[in-house]
């Protein structure tokens, strides 16, 4: 499937959706037929979200791509996604952030928490990506200050316990609005300053917690 890899991200390289090289280099990297279910192998490498079961889907290639782009993700930084889904995202941000970085990575439905960790420890992510189960919605407080996190389902506002877990120059990206379509919102902490920007519309599953739906 490497051929099929290598075309997609040139594909999104000619698109404009990846534009920096620690992206490329992290999507030419991961292999994402590992982290779909085995009867959509073959669609793998089309740039389109698909189903991981409990109704839940692996984002699209192209979001994966300007997710990161946004982040600024940097060698070193500690990491928290909210919506673990495949461990595909977190494996590509695992990537960005080494050596010595961490994403740790909260799912709220049990299956998928334990499928988003076969799929990271069979390529090789164990040790530079923690699956944990919970309500993501409330952040993980006993590894907070974050450098970046990101929120891969929508919630109706910034849920505020990922804000007070920001570290100070830290950035946070989360698609905010209804059910149906949302605003990438990222927020940057500056001192006890949060500056918000929107990045433009996206769908994403909801967020369901304490802070979300
Ligand atoms: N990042 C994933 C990937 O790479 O496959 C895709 C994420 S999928 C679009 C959204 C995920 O968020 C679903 O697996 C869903 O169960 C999860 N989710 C929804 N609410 C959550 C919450 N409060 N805490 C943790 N996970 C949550």
């Amino acid at each position: 499937m490497e051929r099929e890899r290598e075309a997609l991200v040139n594909s999104l390289v000619r698109r404009g959706y990846i534009v920096s090289a620690n992206v490329e280099e992290a999507m030419r990297r991961v292999p994402r037929e590992e982290f779909v279910l085995e009867r959509l192998r073959r669609d793998a490498y089309v740039d389109t979200p698909l189903p991981i079961g409990v109704g839940q889907t692996i984002s699209a290639p192209h979001m994966v791509a300007i997710m990161a782009e946004k982040l600024d993700l940097e060698p070193g930084h500690k990491v928290l996604e909210i919506g673990s889904g495949s461990g595909y995202h977190a494996a590509v941000v695992a990537e960005m952030v080494a050596p010595g970085g961490h994403v740790y990575t909260i799912e709220r439905i049990e299956p998928l928490a334990s499928f988003a960790e076969e799929n990271l420890k069979r390529t090789g992510y164990k040790d530079s990506v923690t699956v944990i189960m919970g309500d993501g919605s409330k952040g993980l407080k006993e590894h907070a200050p974050f450098d970046r996190i990101f929120v891969a389902c929508s919630a109706p506002d910034v849920p505020a316990p990922l804000t007070e877990q920001l570290a100070d120059g830290g950035k946070m990206l989360v698609p905010v609005g209804g059910r149906m379509y949302q605003d990438l919102i990222c927020v940057e902490r500056r001192g006890s300053r949060y500056l918000k920007k929107s990045h433009g519309g996206c769908v994403f599953v909801p967020l369901i917690g304490e802070f979300g739906y």
